[in-house]
């Protein structure tokens, strides 16, 4: 679906959110191609039942995990990274066989015809089932009972989805949003930092669960980092931005709305960009300074292309800002000091920390993505959306062989002392090597002492 409709999932995200190729093809058709490759190699590996480590009471049982589907998953998207953040998870339930109801989000129009005219072309129509829809018919669909809900969007209807969900006991994986904050120090290069931070927060227009909603860094670092983001956004995007092909548009008029108001309420200094045309859906890549931290910017997500720099006297000021609000998706660090880069991982919590960059972690598909806290519940990518959508289904196997039994026969009226000391000498918790490969040993050394008897016999007759 994805090689044969290349050109049309970049048309479509053209169409939503004018989305330049290189975003289309980077954020989301290359990053679905790519994530479905590593889980077609993989799957067979993934699906295989496991088999942990036991102790020495169950040295003669077999211990298994199995990797269970849920049964039906309803996968919710959001409008941001409308094909992406909704067929990644979607391919994550299949791999690990769930039938999947898929909900695109209603705000990306494009994509979501997308979505409703190729997913029954390419998949099986019995297992996965596309339902269009906003807030209300999205409400009707959570009054039914799935066995797994995977939601993509805001904290406010994660909630909401989250609450549904408690009526059948539903696991949730509620991928939310949050102001993911960013650290700078005056041990970096600050052009290689203005580059990749910049990048990060106007990819999309800003509107990316991921981009950096503000800076924390002192004010000559706030000085020096304006300098340097004024040249490199002429040089990216020209003398006027708004004719650049290389900008997103914000999604719809009340999303544009609700930027301009916290851009015109704020009392940071605009000192960078700041200008905005409603027809066109379009603002400018804007840096607001010296802004506080009860200002009006800094009370929700910004999701737009708007970022703030607040300054503070240091790292342990900037952890104290971090650790006073919901613990965000994301928090990125750029410092060359080891110590510093300690004191965020062991001092703030955070869906992810990524040091030195921005964005960049989302594509390394071995780390799991997702929230905490307010920011969400749950992980995916990788290896870690297969086992998202697996139960894993533990079992002990025994079989009926005389010395089972006998071993484990002291569990059974009447009690006495003697069988308590036995039982728990056999379950006790011992430190040493596993004792997974000890059936292989004995079986080993068995092997070994019957060849060495059949042999000796033999020499004996000779
Ligand atoms: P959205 O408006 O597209 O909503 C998300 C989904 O929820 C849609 O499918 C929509 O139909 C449904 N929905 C909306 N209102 C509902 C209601 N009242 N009841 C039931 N369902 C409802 O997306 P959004 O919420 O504007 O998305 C932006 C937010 O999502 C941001 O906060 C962003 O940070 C977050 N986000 C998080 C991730 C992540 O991976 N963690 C990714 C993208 C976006």
């Amino acid at each position: 679906m994805y090689e044969d409709n290349q050109q049309a999932m970049i048309d479509a995200l053209h169409q939503d959110l004018r989305r330049s190729k290189m975003e289309a093809v980077l954020l989301e058709v290359d990053y679905l191609i790519n994530d479905l490759k590593n889980t077609l190699h993989h799957l067979d590996e993934w699906v295989q039942p496991t088999h942990p480590a036991k102790g020495m009471v169950n040295i003669l049982d077999e211990v298994v995990i199995y990797n269970d589907p849920y049964g039906l998953a309803l996968v919710i998207g959001a409008w941001n990274y409308p094909l992406q953040l909704l067929l990644l998870p979607v391919a994550g339930a299949i791999a690990a066989g769930n039938a999947v109801i898929v909900k695109p989000s209603e705000l990306s129009v494009a994509c979501a015809k997308f979505v409703v005219d190729m997913v029954p072309k390419y998949l099986d129509n019995d297992a996965v089932i596309v339902i269009e829809g906003g807030p209300e018919e999205t409400s009707q669909l959570l009054k039914e009972k799935f066995d797994y809900i995977f939601y993509t969007g805001g904290t406010n209807v994660g909630k909401i989805v989250y609450e549904a969900a408690t009526k059948y006991l539903t696991p949730v994986t509620l991928e939310l949003g949050g102001k993911s904050p960013v650290y700078i120090d005056n041990t970096v290069d600050i052009v290689v930092t203005a580059k990749r931070l910049l990048w990060g927060k106007f990819i999309n227009a800003g509107q990316t669960c991921i981009a950096p909603d503000y800076v924390l860094c002192t004010k000559e670092i706030q000085d020096q980092l304006v300098d340097v983001a004024r040249k490199v956004l002429k040089e990216w995007y020209g003398e006027d931005p708004q004719k650049s092909p290389d900008l997103c548009r914000i999604v719809n008029l009340r999303h544009f709305g609700r930027l301009e108001t916290i851009l015109d309420a704020s009392k940071g200094k605009v000192a960078i960009g700041g200008n905005y045309d409603a027809q066109d859906k379009f603002i400018e890549p804007t840096i607001v300074a010296n802004v506080t931290g009860t200002d009006k910017i800094m009370e929700d997500e910004i999701f737009g292309p708007i970022l703030p720099i607040v300054p503070v006297a240091n790292a342990y000021e900037a952890i104290k800002f971090i650790n006073q609000r919901e613990h965000p998706l994301v928090l990125y660090v750029f410092s060359n000091e080891n110590n510093i880069q300690s004191l965020f991982t062991e001092q703030t919590r955070s869906g992810s920390i990524c040091m030195n960059d921005t964005i960049m972690f989302y594509g390394v598909e071995t780390l799991p993505f997702g929230g905490v806290g307010n920011s969400g519940i749950g992980a995916y990518h990788g290896k870690a959306s297969f086992d998202t959508f697996t139960h894993k289904k533990s079992c002990l196997k025994r079989n009926f062989a005389a010395i089972g039994e006998k071993l484990a026969s002291g569990r059974y009226p009447p009690y006495t002392e003697g069988n308590l000391k036995m039982i728990t000498a056999l379950m006790r918790k011992r430190h040493g090597p596993s004792l997974k490969f000890l059936p292989y040993l004995l079986a080993f050394a068995l092997g070994a002492g019957l060849s060495y008897g059949i042999f000796a016999w033999n020499k004996v007759k000779k």
